[in-house]
């Protein structure tokens, strides 16, 4: 197994400016087998009895035992990742507020790609557009933010409230800081839907980076079934 104690305070880097840390973790693999034991008033009973447990928890949808590891993040993501992400209820929140916090010149999300307008999805995007209109729009945004950002300077030191004056901002783009925490039942939850093809990319590369850099280290078991049973549907 994995020392949880190395992941916690690792930074992943997630798009140009955004990051994820593992602040906490309560539970592990162990603690999943033995809350589904606690049925029968026992406790693990070596490696390979206790993965097969697992491993039948998960396929026989038996999920509450998943309920009894939690894990806590400390994410910044632009606003159009948590407008996404807070729709998931079973998460608790804590988050940046722009009324304390005056915003820094350099925090918003600007995309190193244009996707393209899908044309059977009304929701989605597929391929990139030309990189000379590319480039020409990231030009355009740079400037949209600057002087969005010269604007909510100025009504700053007019003396208008922070969180008026966050009104010139450039709403999806301005990143902020949360703190998140939720069970690994509904973290599986979380991760089906939003590592699956038809979510945003922009959130698909926070959900990716939980998984890869630590759900899948910390819980290398429910790692396994859980691509076994959940995400391939075995
Ligand atoms: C690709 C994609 C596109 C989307 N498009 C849209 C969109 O266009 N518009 C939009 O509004 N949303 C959209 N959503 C958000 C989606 O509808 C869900 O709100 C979001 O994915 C959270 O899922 P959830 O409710 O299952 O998760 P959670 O809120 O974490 O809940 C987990 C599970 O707990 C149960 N649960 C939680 N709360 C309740 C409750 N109050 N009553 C009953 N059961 C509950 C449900 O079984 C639920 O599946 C989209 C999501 C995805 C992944």
């Amino acid at each position: 197994m994995s020392a949880k104690s190395e992941l916690f305070g690792k930074r992943v880097e997630v798009l140009d400016k955004g990051w994820i840390e593992l602040q906490d973790m309560m539970g592990d693999d162990i603690s999943i087998v033995n809350a589904a034991r606690v049925s029968f008033l026992g406790e693990s009973k070596g490696d390979d009895k206790d993965k097969k447990l697992l491993f039948y928890l998960l396929r026989h949808r038996h999920t509450s035992p998943f309920e009894q590891v939690e894990m806590k993040f400390r994410v910044r993501a632009p606003v159009l990742v948590w407008w996404q992400w807070a729709r998931h209820r079973t998460w608790h929140y804590n988050a940046q507020s722009g009324r304390y916090t005056p915003f820094k010149e350099d925090d918003f999300y600007v995309p190193t790609i244009w996707r393209k307008q899908s044309k059977d999805n009304k929701q989605a995007s597929e391929g990139v557009i030309d990189p000379a209109e590319a480039d020409a729009l990231t030009a355009e945004m740079l400037k949209h933010f600057d002087e969005g950002f010269a604007l909510y300077e100025r009504a700053l030191a007019a003396g208008v409230a922070k969180e008026q004056a966050r009104l010139f901002l450039p709403g999806f783009a301005v990143y902020y800081t949360w703190v998140v925490k939720t069970d690994v039942h509904n973290l599986m939850h979380f991760l089906s839907l939003r590592t699956a093809s038809d979510a945003q990319e922009e959130i698909r590369v926070y959900a990716q980076a939980i998984y890869d850099h630590f759900f899948k280290p910390a819980l290398p078991w429910t790692a396994e079934a859980f691509e076994k049973y959940v995400l391939r549907r075995e």
